[in-house]
């Protein structure tokens, strides 16, 4: 398939899994056209993964959950951001707004945010806290509950007609059913083996029609080695750099006209 220039694509720059030369945290690029359009997760290393891979910083980012692995990189963040040479403009930040005081407990707190003073953790955001969705660049995103530790603790997040991200979470079909039913790439939590944090292979099959699954990627197994273990057993695995391919604006147009959330 050509590539044109409003082509949607997915760039993980790292999958959640050890082993790749990449971060071992998950973290991934919507692109239109090659372009950055929004990140979403900031673990340890994604910043300077981000950098080496557009060479600029992010002006975008959503932040799904509050664990290390997608939050980590955020203090590394703000001070790319603020030592940026030229100025970097804030970077929009979108947050579910349960997480807003668990941020502001975990990064934001931490006493002088520079040894010289005169800053604020969150001077170099432009934090956006969100409930059902957002407006970003024309485009009205959907967030949704997933299934991962607390209730309202962890959110996936969808462009209608474009893909669907379950976030870290046990199988939520019925998110599936609601946000991603008109053709969207799925991209999904999934290890070999499931446990209480996560998916695994067969809660995906029991879970998720073969419909759904044949347009799923997988994303946050264990290792580089359960790779090739999720394909033989029949599933699209993510890879750090590999881009995948979203449906196309063509694809999604008679979704992306529908203003699907009042007021988000
Ligand atoms: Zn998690
Ligand atoms: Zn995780």
């Amino acid at each position: 398939m050509n590539e044109s220039a409003t082509d949607w694509r997915a760039h993980f720059l790292g999958v959640g899994a050890r082993g790749f030369n990449a971060p071992a945290s998950p973290a991934w690029v919507l692109e239109q056209g090659g372009a950055p359009l929004l990140l979403v997760d900031c673990g340890p290393d994604i910043p300077e993964a981000y950098q080496a891979a557009y060479g600029c910083l992010p002006a975008a980012l959503f932040l799904t959950h509050a664990h290390y692995d997608h939050i980590g990189g955020l203090e590394a963040l703000a001070f790319h951001l603020r030592f940026a040479d030229p100025p970097a403009p804030p970077c929009r930040l979108f947050v579910p707004a349960p997480l807003v005081p668990v941020l502001q407990r975990r990064v934001a707190d931490y006493p002088g945010t520079l040894a010289e003073g005169g800053a604020n953790f969150w001077d170099v955001f432009h934090l956006i806290p969100v409930s059902a969705g957002f407006w970003h660049r024309e485009r009205a995103f959907r967030v949704f509950p997933a299934r991962h530790h607390l209730p309202d603790s962890a959110f996936g997040l969808s462009l209608p007609g474009v893909f669907w991200y379950s976030s870290d979470t046990r199988p939520i079909p019925e998110q599936a059913i609601a946000h991603a039913g008109h053709g969207e790439v799925l991209m999904h939590d999934c290890r070999v083996e499931g446990n209480p944090s996560h998916s695994g292979a067969a809660d995906l099959a029991r879970e998720y029609s073969p419909e759904q699954r044949a347009r799923m990627w997988l994303y946050h197994y264990q290792d580089a080695d359960a790779a090739p273990e999720l394909e033989a057993l029949g599933f699209r695995v993510a890879r750090p750099r590999v881009p995948i391919m979203l449906r196309t604006d063509e694809d999604a147009a008679s979704i992306l006209q529908t203003p699907v959330i009042p007021g988000a």
